[in-house]
C-alpha cells in the first residue's frame, strides 16, 4: 500500500501480519525496512510490491531496526535474494548468534542466523536516487534499536521499530500512544527514556511508520512530546 510518494507498506495488520515492513522506491533500486518474521510475511511482502507495482524492481538493500524475530525473522532469506542487510553492530551480534536477544523461545521457533552485510551507526547516511537515509541510534527496546530517518521527495519519514506503538485513539480522538515492549532480554530502561528525549527534539516529520499497528501523518512533535511523558512515568515505577 503506498503511504506516501515513493514510500510503501508492504505488510503489517491490514494483510494479517503482526509486524508491519515497508519498502520505499528510490530511483536506484527498493530499500526495505525490516525483514518480518516468516515466510508467510515474506511471501506477503512480495506479493505487495507485486501489487504495488514495484515487482522487477531490484532489491537493493534492508536496514532492520532491531534484532527481534518478528522484524528480523526474514534476514536471512532476502539476504539470500542478494540484499544488503544493515543493522547496528549490537543487533548485528544478536542475529548473528541467533540467541534469546531475538526471542526465539517467545515466538516458538528456532531463529535462523545469519551475519548482516554492514554495521550502521548513529548519523550514518544512505543515498539512493531520490532518497537519503540518516541512521538514528535508539537503544532501550534493544540494545542496538535503530531508527530511520528518510527524506523522500521533500517529505520526511521516521521508521521506528518497536520505539512506541500506535494504537486506536480514544474515543474524543486524542491520541493513545504506546511505549514499545520492556519484557526483552536486553532492554535498558535507562537508555529507552534518553531515547524518548532524543526523540523529542526531533524536527518534524511527514509520515510516522512504527514496527507495530498504525502508521501515523499527525502532528509528530505532539506525539513524540506524549510518548517523553509516559517514558518519564515509566522510568519513575
Ligand atoms: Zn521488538
Amino acid at each position: 500500500m503506498r503511504l506516501i510518494e515513493n514510500v510503501y507498506q508492504t505488510s503489517g495488520v491490514m494483510y494479517g501480519t503482526n509486524s508491519s515492513t515497508y519498502c520505499i522506491d528510490t530511483g536506484e533500486g527498493l530499500v526495505l525496512i525490516d525483514a518480518g518474521f516468516s515466510e508467510k510475511q515474506y511471501e506477503i511482502m512480495r506479493t505487495r510490491r507485486k501489487e504495488d507495482g514495484l515487482g522487477n524492481k531490484k532489491l537493493r538493500d534492508l536496514f532492520i531496526t532491531h534484532g527481534h524475530f518478528d522484524h528480523a525473522g526474514n534476514g536471512w532469506l532476502l539476504q539470500k535474494d542478494g540484499v544488503k542487510v544493515y543493522m547496528s553492530a549490537e543487533d548485528g551480534a544478536a542475529v548473528k548468534s541467533g540467541d534469546e536477544r531475538t526471542l526465539g523461545s517467545l515466538f516458538g521457533r528456532k531463529f535462523r542466523a545469519f551475519t548482516p552485510d554492514g554495521k550502521v551507526r548513529d548519523g550514518q547516511t544512505f543515498d539512493y536516487g531520490n532518497t537519503q537515509l540518516t541512521v538514528l541510534e535508539h537503544p532501550g527496546h534493544t540494545e542496538g534499536t535503530i531508527s530511520i530517518l528518510a527524506e523522500t521527495n521533500g517529505k520526511k519519514i521516521l521508521f521506528a521499530g518497536d520505539i512506541f506503538v500506535l494504537k486506536a485513539c480514544n474515543p474524543a480522538d486524542e491520541l493513545q500512544p504506546e511505549i514499545g515492549w520492556t519484557g526483552g532480554p536486553d532492554y535498558n530502561g535507562t537508555k529507552n527514556l534518553e531515547t524518548f528525549r532524543k526523540l523529542k527534539e526531533l524536527p518534524p516529520v511527514d509520515l510516522v511508520a512504527p514496527g507495530h499497528g498504525s502508521v501515523y501523518f499527525g502532528d509528530s512533535r505532539k506525539l513524540f512530546e506524549i510518548l517523553y511523558h509516559l517514558a518519564e512515568k515509566e522510568a519513575q515505577q
